[in-house]
């Protein structure tokens, strides 16, 4: 990993609030130049963009921005939806019922009007929306989504040229606002462009890379040829459509969404550290695989 990698990961880890977010774009500014501050939506979502939208072919991204921390893991088995919702039900009702429980010891102290706790449920709900959403930044996020930022840092140095940028997204764990701004911005250049995320690249030996229909051959045909693993790391490329990763690759035509996961005993893949203190895995080796693997394809793609 370069400098500016080295120091992202061990210095500017958190980038929750807006002055947090303040200093990694000045980070960036003073390191690469074409770089743009994208200002859009309702949200005022501030997209780093390195290089030229309108005229690039081939986009890569990845969020700066990371979570609140949550006293459970963010459990995802991206072939196993069901798994995967029951699961992050039990952390909503996990969350909710002591909410619920300690709304009600306040509105039975302090003697609430009924008109009140006719709606403690839907105040329950707002607690855990608040916690998840606008909690105490998530110290360590080195795989959600520091490895990303790294990934394209690595990238943006040693591959600029014109038909290619960079978008660092803003408010991706807000409900990808960031991401949903800029594929509203540019919706006809986007029709023609490919979008590659990277998001929790860093934790587990399988990236795996969820493209869209429209581009899944493509991907193929290039990946066959250049290869897909290097000592114990492999891609491996699965329909966007049967695959549950929502992340900002969603609803953009011509994308292509990547992740890293572990595998258990039952040969099935999952990510289990994410928005917990036990966010500190990004293998060096994940990122300089990719880093490899993309620049071969970049020039592959752009033929
Ligand atoms: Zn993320």
């Amino acid at each position: 990993m370069n400098e500016l990698s080295q120091k992202i990961l061990t210095s500017y880890q958190v980038r929750k609030s807006r002055e947090q977010k303040r200093i990694f774009q000045q980070l960036l500014q003073d390191h690469f130049d074409h770089i743009t501050i994208d200002k859009c939506g309702a949200f005022g979502s501030e997209n780093i963009i390195i290089g030229d939208i309108e005229k690039a072919e081939l986009i890569f991204s990845a969020h700066y921005d990371t979570c609140a921390r949550l006293p459970f893991p963010n459990l995802l088995y991206p072939k196993n939806i069901v798994k995967t919702f029951i699961y992050q039900l039990g952390v909503f009702f996990a969350l909710f019922i002591p909410s619920i429980i300690l709304l009600s010891v306040i509105f039975v102290l302090l003697d609430v009007p009924e008109i009140f706790t006719g709606f403690i449920g839907a105040f329950g709900a707002l607690i855990v929306v608040w916690i998840m959403m606008f909690g105490f930044a998530n110290p360590h996020t080195a795989n959600d989504n520091t490895s990303g930022v790294i990934t394209l840092v690595e990238l943006a140095s040693v591959l600029q040229e014109e038909k290619i940028a960079y978008v660092f997204f803003d408010h991706e764990e807000l409900g990808l606002l960031g991401s949903s701004a800029f594929r509203k911005k540019y919706k006809e250049k986007m029709k023609k462009c490919l979008l590659f995320n990277f998001d929790c690249v860093g934790d587990g030996n399988t990236l795996l890379m969820m493209p869209t229909e429209n581009v899944r051959e493509k991907l193929n045909q290039i990946f066959e040829q250049i290869g897909k693993t290097e000592a114990e790391k492999q891609i491996e490329i699965v329909s966007a459509k049967k695959t549950f990763y929502p992340s900002d690759q969603a609803g953009f035509p011509n994308a292509v969404g990547t992740a890293a996961f572990l595998t258990n005993r039952f040969g099935q893949y999952y990510m289990n550290k994410i928005h917990t203190a036990k966010d500190i895995v990004c293998d060096e080796n994940n990122i300089e695989f990719l880093k490899n693997k993309i620049c071969v394809f970049a020039r592959e793609y752009l033929k």
